[in-house]
């Protein structure tokens, strides 16, 4: 076991999950990335990650299932005997338009996004909650915010999240737990690749800072969130959107 900060990111395999991965990496946290399908991509940012010092485990879960995402806080816990932060960071979107939507498009956003949220937070709570400490921190969208064409289901998923975030704030604030989330706007990912270049050009007019964000820009502000320097810092939803939401 060791006395080195523990993180658990869902989602890792993805675009903002590996750049938050390097990112606490470089910080010296050990890590438990999961991931459901794409072990080949987190293999390769695991292999490239500059910092050797840590631990990394990989552990493939489906977070809307709720024993396999008991699974992946038990075997994080097997490893490193502590969780220091949780990153709740996986989620999919199936765009369609309101009226041809199917429950199956809207219940997997939800299931997903939203209930593997709540999942994982709820799991890995009971543990913070013995050590008094721990960081939460959800991955939301600008769309929970303000909505988007073509997303009812995804972006009630990501309002959802909202309002889970600020109720596990209040709940867990006595037990030295914070719990914030992050609403990113367009984020250059496999997730946008999905719009066509006439999208992406329609979107960027409506950002004042005229581009796609990074998904560095994002994982700056785990890394913020994570730190002792944001320990006052609970409840909130913070946009890392080019000041699209303004
Ligand atoms: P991405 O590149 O498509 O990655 C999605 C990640 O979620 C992958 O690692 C995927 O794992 C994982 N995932 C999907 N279903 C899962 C499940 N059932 N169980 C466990 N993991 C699952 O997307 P991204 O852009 O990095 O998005 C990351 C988060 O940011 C999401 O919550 C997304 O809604 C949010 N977000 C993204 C944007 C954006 O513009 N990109 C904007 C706002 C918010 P596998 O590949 O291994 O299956």
């Amino acid at each position: 076991m060791s006395d080195q900060k523990t993180a658990i990111i869902t989602g890792a395999s993805g675009g903002i999950g590996t750049a938050i991965a390097i990112k606490l990496n470089s910080l010296g946290y050990n890590l438990a990335l999961n991931y459901n399908n794409n072990i080949t991509a987190l293999s390769d940012v695991v292999a490239g990650f500059s910092n050797k010092e840590p631990k990394t485990i990989l552990v493939k879960a489906d977070i809307s299932d709720y024993n396999q995402a008991s699974e992946l806080i038990t075997k994080t816990l097997d490893e490193f005997g502590r969780i220091d932060l949780l990153v709740n960071n996986a989620g999919i979107t199936r765009d369609r338009l309101l009226s041809m939507m199917s429950d199956d498009d809207f219940n997997s956003v939800i299931s997903i996004n939203l209930n593997g949220t709540f999942n994982c937070t709820r799991h890995v709570c009971k543990k913070m909650i013995k050590q008094k400490s721990g960081r939460i921190i959800n991955i939301s969208s600008v769309v929970g915010l303000m909505g988007n064409i073509g997303q009812v289901n995804y972006s009630a998923s990501k309002a959802g999240v909202i309002g889970l975030t600020k109720s596990t704030a209040k709940e867990l604030a006595r037990k030295n737990i914070t719990c914030n989330a992050i609403a990113p706007g367009f984020i250059d990912t496999h997730m946008t690749d999905a719009m066509s270049e006439e999208a992406k050009n329609e979107v960027i007019k409506n950002i004042p800072l005229k581009r796609l964000g990074s998904p560095e820009d994002v994982a700056e502000l785990v890394a913020f969130l994570a730190s002792d320097q944001a320990s006052y810092i609970t409840g909130q939803v913070i946009s890392v959107d080019g000041g699209l939401y303004i």
